[in-house]
């Protein structure tokens, strides 16, 4: 089978996948690099390990409305695992049969792992920020002070997992007033953080503690001439910056943080650390993550990184 290829409901319908398929299914899906992260992830694991000689891992483009005929189509067609992406990630929690409890208060699923009555659902987007925030600025979540932008479905992952790690403040500003109000009720009976606030993006919280970091989990940056979502010249020197979105590979927001001299990252880090956790659910094994940014890296015709 073709891994570069896309997918439909039509060939999932007619056609058998041999050995251990793997995919991501999302509506647009023609641009994700999961396939070529996954699939170098997999050819390394199968150096050292026969048992993953037959893993593949495809792309499929499933419309919403297609969806819950499509689930029961990839169980039975003993797909392991499922990486899910805009805009099934919601839809798919009514559908499976268990859900994880992070995910859970997450609200989204991201991860599928087949058994045979059903799929469980996990979500992995908050650890792939967490791993990324300390491979990028030596960042723990634990303890730290957050600024997050956004109150959107990456927002809520963000959102949990710093509840769940235990950070010191976390202060969170949107540009609709409600979707942030429904954020915060959310993270109401959530223990693990004692200062939770909230801010209109205009203005940023004032008496700042020295250090921290501020996480866009907006949209705003990802077209041409999109302006940053706050001024960072209002943060304290000691802030670092990081952008979720890795594609311009610098935004607004992090081209003014780095004018300003503050340490900046974008999101392919945590694109790469959800999948290679991922990876570890479906596997059981230790993944290279290496490996899966050399090829995000090759597929988003990037200069290639070492980290
Ligand atoms: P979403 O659910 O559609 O949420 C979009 C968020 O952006 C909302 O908070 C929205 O605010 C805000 N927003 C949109 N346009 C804005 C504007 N003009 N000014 C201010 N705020 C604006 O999207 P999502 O799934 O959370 O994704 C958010 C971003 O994270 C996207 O750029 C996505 O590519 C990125 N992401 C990256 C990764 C990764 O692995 N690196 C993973 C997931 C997502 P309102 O509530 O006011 O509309």
């Amino acid at each position: 089978m073709d891994t570069e290829k896309t997918y439909t409901l039509q060939d999932l319908e007619t056609t058998e996948f041999d050995g251990t398929p793997l995919a991501v299914v999302g509506h647009p899906i023609q641009h994700s690099v999961s396939p070529a992260m996954h699939n170098a992830a997999l050819a390394k694991l199968s150096e050292s390990d026969s048992r993953f000689k037959d893993w593949a891992y495809y792309r499929f483009d499933i419309a919403p409305e297609d969806f819950s005929r499509a689930l029961p189509l990839f169980h039975k067609r003993s797909f392991l695992g499922l990486n899910l992406t805009i805009p099934h990630k919601v839809q798919a929690m009514d559908l499976i049969q268990g859900v994880s409890p992070d995910a859970k208060c997450m609200g989204a699923v991201n991860t599928l792992v087949w058994d045979e009555f059903g799929y469980d659902g996990f979500n992995t987007d908050g650890v792939g920020l967490s791993r990324g925030l300390e491979v990028d600025l030596g960042i723990s979540l634990k303890g730290a002070n957050v600024i997050l932008l956004g109150s959107g479905g990456a927002a809520r992952a963000a959102a949990v997992q710093c509840v769940l790690s235990g950070c010191a403040q976390l202060h969170v500003g949107n540009r609709t007033p409600a979707r942030l109000q429904d954020l915060m009720s959310l993270l109401d009976g959530m223990s693990g953080c004692d200062h939770i606030q909230t801010f209109a993006l205009s203005a940023l919280p004032q008496d700042l503690p020295s250090e921290g970091v501020v996480v866009n989990a907006t949209s705003l940056g990802l077209k041409a001439g999109d302006p940053a979502p706050i001024d960072v010249a209002q943060l304290p020197d000691g802030w670092k910056v990081y952008d979720m979105i890795y594609n311009p590979s610098a935004t607004a927001l992090l081209q003014q943080a780095d004018a300003r001299g503050l340490q900046i990252a974008n999101g392919l880090s945590m694109l790469v650390h959800q999948g290679a956790r991922a990876l570890e659910i479906w596997s059981h094994v230790k993944v290279d993550a290496h490996v899966m940014m050399a090829a995000a890296c090759h597929a988003l015709k990037l200069p290639p990184r070492y980290d």
